[in-house]
């Protein structure tokens, strides 16, 4: 660990160099948030805080939490690490985690007030102010090993970022700027979702350490800081619902177990991996659950998708195309659906032992079903159909097909 003056803003910065670590430091800060990234970091699961904070991931080092809500400290004792921070005094490496966007705290300033604070600055004069978290960012920020925005709001700018924006709040690489390079020599790191998958949050810190203790390569991130393989993908592509609109079936009313698309889901674009991971310890997560997707992990929510419940636009074209294809593929698949709902036994009998209720193959199903078949094993060795499978008959070896029915049950008896 080095230290050095930046002659541009006159604060010290630490700089790293990989190696065995022992303990890091992670400084969580709250701006204009509803603290619903706290509530979701908390649900993670692989790994929870609690294994972080223990450190008992093998070759992790622990990580020390400094969480306004999480802390068992209050007031100034627990603010102290905080200054220490600030002042280069705490000989250890360290994480800053930005939840909320940053409001211009110049505007509130000027009327006496302030936007987010935490902690006070005591002055001579008796005229103490609480401290903005934006000043925070700003002046722990150029030491960190890493910056992580946490949720759309502290990535993107979010809902206070939103048109009608009275606070200018911004996000945390808008206010950071362009040429930001953590310790460690990393831009902010996003984690959008309002709120964001709390494993989304705890996998990329440690995949982060990792590097940091040079256990593993750095992870890879897209051209707008996201954890690359967390976001990949559409939520779409992983949605439960997904062969629905595939198949060209759309949801009437809420509830209805089909595609949401017309019902407003913004899915097919969004990248997002909260169904296939779930919101909170794996459960949960917006179509899971019957929700439309809002787009809430993309830099244009929450104006790019309103209004909310309507659906999109590219519906009107995707969802034709889907209806036509899907009209061809749904009886064609329930042909092949029925033939594979029949064991080798009922088959030989054309029987359904059920109770449940009456199962039949009528003319059209055995006929395309007879078809299948020989599609299915041409070519095969053993298909029913090949020279091999029928000397085997000839023999008296056909495991297919014996000199009479398959015996029922009392016959056995
Ligand atoms: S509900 Fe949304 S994400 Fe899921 S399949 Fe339909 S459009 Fe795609
Ligand atoms: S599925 Fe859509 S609304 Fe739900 S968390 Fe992901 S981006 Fe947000």
């Amino acid at each position: 660990m080095q230290t050095t003056t930046d002659s541009k803003s006159g604060f010290s910065r630490i700089t790293l160099e990989q190696g065995p670590i022992e303990e890091v430091h992670a400084f969580w800060l709250a701006g204009m948030s509803c603290d619903g990234c706290s509530i979701a970091a908390v649900g993670a699961k692989n790994p929870s805080v609690d294994q972080l904070i223990r450190a008992a991931i093998p070759g992790l080092p622990k990580i020390v939490l400094h969480h306004p809500v999480l802390s068992v400290t209050a007031g100034d004792e627990f603010m102290e690490a905080y200054h220490k921070a600030k002042r280069g005094e705490l000989e250890a490496p360290y994480v800053v985690l930005y939840e909320g966007s940053v409001a211009d705290e110049s505007i509130a300033g000027r009327l006496g007030g302030y936007w987010s604070a935490m902690g006070m600055e005591y002055s001579d004069d008796g005229l103490h102010k609480p401290i903005p978290t934006a000043h925070w960012l700003r002046d722990l920020a150029p030491s960190a090993a890493a910056v992580i925005a946490v949720g759309t709001c502290a990535t993107w700018g979010g809902i206070p970022a939103a048109a009608g924006n009275v606070t200018n709040s911004m996000s945390v690489m808008d206010f950071l700027g362009e040429d930001y390079l953590s310790a460690l020599g990393l831009p902010p790191i996003n984690i959008p979702g309002c709120a964001p998958v709390g494993d989304n949050l705890t996998e990329t810190i440690a995949a982060v350490l990792m590097f940091l203790v040079g256990l593993g390569p750095l992870p890879e991130f897209d051209g707008l800081g996201r954890p690359a393989w967390l976001f990949r993908d559409t939520v779409h592509r992983g949605c439960v619902r997904a062969g629905n609109y595939e198949e060209g079936v759309f949801a009437k009313n809420y509830g209805d177990p089909e595609c949401l698309v017309e019902l407003g889901c913004w899915g097919p674009v969004v990248q997002c991996n909260m169904v296939s991971r779930g919101a909170l310890g794996h459960n949960g997560g917006c179509m899971n659950t019957g929700g439309i997707c809002i787009g809430c992990t993309m830099p244009g929510f929450p104006d790019a998708f309103a209004p909310f419940y309507k659906s999109p636009p590219g519906t009107i074209v995707s969802g034709m195309a889907s209806r036509t294809v899907g009209s061809f593929i749904r009886p064609l698949r329930r042909l092949t659906q029925g033939k594979t709902n029949w064991t080798a036994r009922w088959k030989e009998n054309e029987n359904v032992p059920s109770g449940w209720g009456h199962q039949k193959q009528g003319v059209v199903e055995k006929i395309s079903g007879f078809f299948y078949n020989k599609l299915q094993h041409s070519g095969t060795k053993f298909s029913p159909n090949s020279k091999t499978q029928k000397k085997l008959q000839e023999s008296g070896h056909s495991f297919l097909k014996s000199d009479s029915k398959t015996k029922q049950p009392e016959e056995v008896a």
